[in-house]
């Protein structure tokens, strides 16, 4: 008994089989390649399905399932990936084109979906039945787990708390509202936050780190300059935690999950991100004079979207 895991990412696709125990036994990938017709996509997914099964030293008959997690939206009735923008599908019938190549049950659902669930199932949150899965990056990726299931929403289009408005006619959003947390709680919003501070007080040890080079400051540029204990990166990131404290709180004002996960580049902070975010997340929370979500961090990392797909049933 077998599962095969794919992860669709806008630069690389990376396959891997499963086995009961969720090892990985062997890995695939392949350039994520947009400028062929869908149906010749799929094949090449398949192939690299086949190959890496191969590898593993299965027969076709192990193969009990195939999941893909996909940075996009997918009809769970119908098998359809109804929207995913960085591989040009738009209302392409997925499972049913991956079973020309393979005969078995065919799954997808959106990526930070997948890693929430695999979280749940083999890494941080396993044994838990609810759980929030947070991933802080470029953007804001979230998946909700209930019950030991993924939260899709009834239309399928839910768990996207990224997109949330965190600030009324705030800051322009990639999707083109206004506000959205992301801008707000990801890594692009703290480089952001640490560019402007600096316009106004140049003398900090961000730009020494940089060697004065304002484009080069990354999250973990302000996260390393603030550990030193430099005022203003301290000053930044502190706002920023107050920030994703906020946010946190309204998860658990809304879902109220056994556990909030964190993954994504920013989750790298470790206890440096945890602590202050842990001590200061309640004061926003209604009931805070109640037992609460505990905030922990992904342990899978770039295998929980191999895992997680795998689990799709
Ligand atoms: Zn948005």
């Amino acid at each position: 008994m077998y599962r095969i895991g794919i992860d669709v990412g806008g630069t690389g696709i990376q396959v891997g089989v499963i086995d009961e125990r969720l090892q990985i036994l062997a890995e695939g990938s392949i350039p994520t390649c947009t400028d062929i017709p869908f149906p010749e996509q799929v094949a090449r997914i398949a192939a690299c399905v086949e190959s890496t099964a191969a590898a593993a030293g299965l027969r076709r008959d192990q193969i009990v399932s195939v999941g893909a997690g996909i940075p996009g939206i997918t009809n769970l009735a119908t098998g359809e990936i109804v929207k995913c923008t960085n591989m040009g599908w738009y209302h392409v019938p997925f499972r049913d084109e991956f079973r020309k190549h393979l005969d078995v049950p065919v799954f997808s659902d959106n990526d930070a979906n997948v890693a929430a669930l695999a979280e749940s199932v083999a890494g941080v949150s396993a044994g838990t039945s609810s759980s929030v899965f947070i991933t802080i990056g470029t953007g804001i990726g979230s998946g909700i787990i209930i019950n030991g299931k993924i939260w899709n929403g009834y239309h399928g289009i839910g768990g996207e708390f990224g997109h949330t408005i965190f600030d009324l006619d705030g800051i322009p959003c990639t999707c083109g509202n206004h506000g959205c947390l992301e801008r707000y709680c990801s890594a692009t919003a703290l480089i952001r936050m640490a560019r402007e501070a600096i316009v106004h007080e140049h003398d900090t040890l961000m730009m020494t780190m940089v060697s004065n080079d304002i484009t080069r400051i990354e999250a973990r540029t302000v996260i390393d300059a603030a550990r030193e204990g430099d005022p203003l990166s301290c000053r930044v990131y502190e706002r920023y935690i107050h920030q994703l404290a906020q946010a946190f709180a309204n998860i658990v004002n809304l879902i109220d999950p056994e556990v909030i996960v964190i993954g994504g580049g920013v989750s790298k902070a470790g206890d440096f991100l945890l602590e202050p975010l842990r001590r200061e997340y309640s004061k926003y929370v209604l009931y805070n004079d109640q037992p609460m979500p505990e905030i922990k961090l992904a342990v899978l990392g770039s295998k929980a979207g191999i895992i997680g797909a795998a689990m799709l049933s």
